[in-house]
């Protein structure tokens, strides 16, 4: 299925997103163990000043700082689950204003539901309280993202259904000989049936082993279903040079491998790990 919104959107040609929320708040002053999603109670300065610069560099969606904002990473009941969600799609949609779309973030529980390590109704009930109060706080669309257990993914998709936004699902394909499965070993044509199935309105892929080995990913994604496919590469595989993670994709390179994401059917692309405001204006610049 698909939403007349995300029709509407697609109908007009590649629809540009967001890089990278992380490296931009460590940038304003998070430090290194903190958990980025507090900021949004704490410094929502800092983080609409993040969501401002992803608009001003061209994004036509920004997504939210709340990819962690899920009652097992917070400390429930010590964090205030709905408010920080709340805040974080309030906080983006304000950087907005009514030019840009906000589709909010729900990242994976970091819970093995396969090893009885928490109970799928736990899951369930998570996402659904963070999907509400994502909704509440304004937010266009869902992006559930960084997946890699597809039953986890589901739950997640079928959850974010019941507030009635539109719900894009993504899972991270890095692992294998050919970097092209998930780290459950999960195929994108499993995931794209998969999640198509639960009710996803976009399917996609996000971080993984690189722009450069992103274009048969998105191309296996658009030949399994007839859903809009999103893509949010990162810029490289992270290494660590005297204690720094550093990306070497440069944004001009970056670039340069959108055309390939198009032409393999991707509709929505951006960036994830590594990726600034600069890769995004890059791309702007790239697309006209
Ligand atoms: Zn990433």
């Amino acid at each position: 299925m698909t939403t007349p919104l995300i029709e509407d959107l697609v109908a007009r040609g590649a629809v540009l997103t967001d890089g990278a929320w992380g490296t931009q708040l460590h940038a304003h002053g998070l430090s290194p163990g903190q958990l980025p999603d507090r900021w949004n109670l704490s410094h929502p300065d800092r983080v609409e000043a993040v969501a401002r610069s992803y608009v001003a560099a061209g994004s036509q969606i920004i997504l939210t700082n709340t990819f962690q904002a899920n009652r097992f990473a917070l400390r429930d009941p010590v964090d205030d689950v709905v408010a920080i969600n709340r805040a974080g799609a309030e906080i983006s949609r304000r950087a907005a204003g009514d030019r840009v779309l906000v589709f909010a973030t729900i990242g994976p529980t970091n819970k093995l539901l396969i090893i009885g390590d928490v109970h799928e109704d736990e899951v369930r009930d998570a996402f659904s309280e963070q999907a509400a109060a994502l909704a509440e706080g304004g937010a266009d669309g869902i992006v559930i993202e960084t997946m890699s257990d597809i039953a986890e993914a589901e739950i997640a998709v079928e959850a974010v259904r019941t507030v009635g936004l539109p719900v894009v699902a993504c899972m991270t394909f890095d692992t294998g000989k050919k970097k092209d499965r998930t780290m459950t070993g999960v195929t994108p044509s499993q995931a794209a049936q998969a999640l198509a199935a639960a009710g996803a309105d976009v399917i996609g892929a996000n971080c993984g082993a690189g722009i450069d080995a992103a274009a048969p990913i998105c191309a296996a994604l658009a030949g399994a279903t007839d859903l809009p496919v999103w893509m949010k590469a990162n810029a490289g595989m992270p290494e660590l040079v005297a204690d720094e993670v550093v990306y070497r994709t440069t944004p001009e390179e970056f670039a340069g491998h959108v055309d390939d994401l198009l032409a393999a059917g991707a509709d929505f692309v951006g960036g994830c790990c590594g990726t600034t405001p600069e890769f995004i204006a890059a791309v702007a610049r790239h697309l006209g």
